[in-house]
């Protein structure tokens, strides 16, 4: 390989690091704190990155649409109104996240809708990987017996959250941990008491399946397995930390 050549398959990597397996993977850069001073506009709601049918039949357009264009927009600029009243309004999310007790609740819920529906929409997006591979196929084996094990697991987690909330499959330093919360909370507040790096994770708030399946939230889980993408699963997998 000659340097014009390595030159350009560097660059093509970058690009791929940034933007593999969907434009969707560019949400969280997307997603970062704008350098402008304007109050209102410090964190922007990523683009969906695909059509609101792309996820037919399993999530129906009209949810995808109302959850993306009112819910997560709401939860976005609710977010930026908050923050644009407090003195320290420039911290990461992350910072705040370890420290959520000393902001409003409306932070915490509005801080949390924000960023995990910006995950979400990468779990569930077209095309990917059907399953695991590698690392995480093995790891998900080793903690929980088999992928199916872990499937079941992790649907049970998400029937027994009582009202609106999120199950999730963090990442711990003791390993995989399936965990739940509560509203708009996430295993990275300093509430929870399993605490990781979210890697997949499934809302289960009545906005998001009740359209299509009314109370049947089992049914909504059976199609969530149906459109995770494996591949944003296993890139959030090999992921230290999100900065934004
Ligand atoms: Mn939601």
């Amino acid at each position: 390989m000659n340097k014009r050549e390595f030159l350009k398959s560097g660059l093509l990597g970058v690009g791929a690091a940034l933007f593999s397996s969907s434009v969707l993977s560019a949400a969280i850069p997307a997603c970062r704190r704008q350098v402008s001073d304007h109050p209102a506009n410090i964190f922007e709601q990523p683009p969906l990155g695909y059509a609101f049918d792309a996820l037919e039949p399993y999530i129906d357009a009209r949810t995808m649409e109302i959850h993306y264009t009112k819910h997560h927009a709401a939860y976005t600029k609710n977010l930026n109104e908050q923050l644009a009243k407090l003195p320290d309004r420039h911290k990461s999310l992350m910072e705040i996240f370890d420290h959520i007790t000393q902001y409003p609740v409306s932070v915490r819920n509005n801080g949390g809708g924000y960023f995990n529906h910006n995950l979400f929409w990468q779990i569930i997006a077209p095309g990917g990987a059907k399953e695991p591979t590698g690392e995480l196929k093995r790891e998900l084996e080793n903690s929980f017996g088999s992928l199916d094990n872990f499937k079941k697991a992790f649907t049970d987690k998400a029937m027994g959250v009582f009202g609106s909330g999120w199950a999730w499959l963090i990442k711990t330093p003791s390993g995989l941990k399936i965990t739940a919360t509560a509203n708009q909370d996430n295993p990275l507040m300093e509430t929870e008491k399993d605490r990781g790096m979210p890697i997949l994770m499934v809302d289960v708030w009545e906005h998001a399946y009740y359209l299509k399946y009314q109370n049947r939230r089992r049914e909504y889980l059976d199609a969530f397995w149906q459109v995770v993408n494996w591949d944003q699963v296993m890139q959030f997998y090999r992921l230290e930390r999100f900065v934004l």
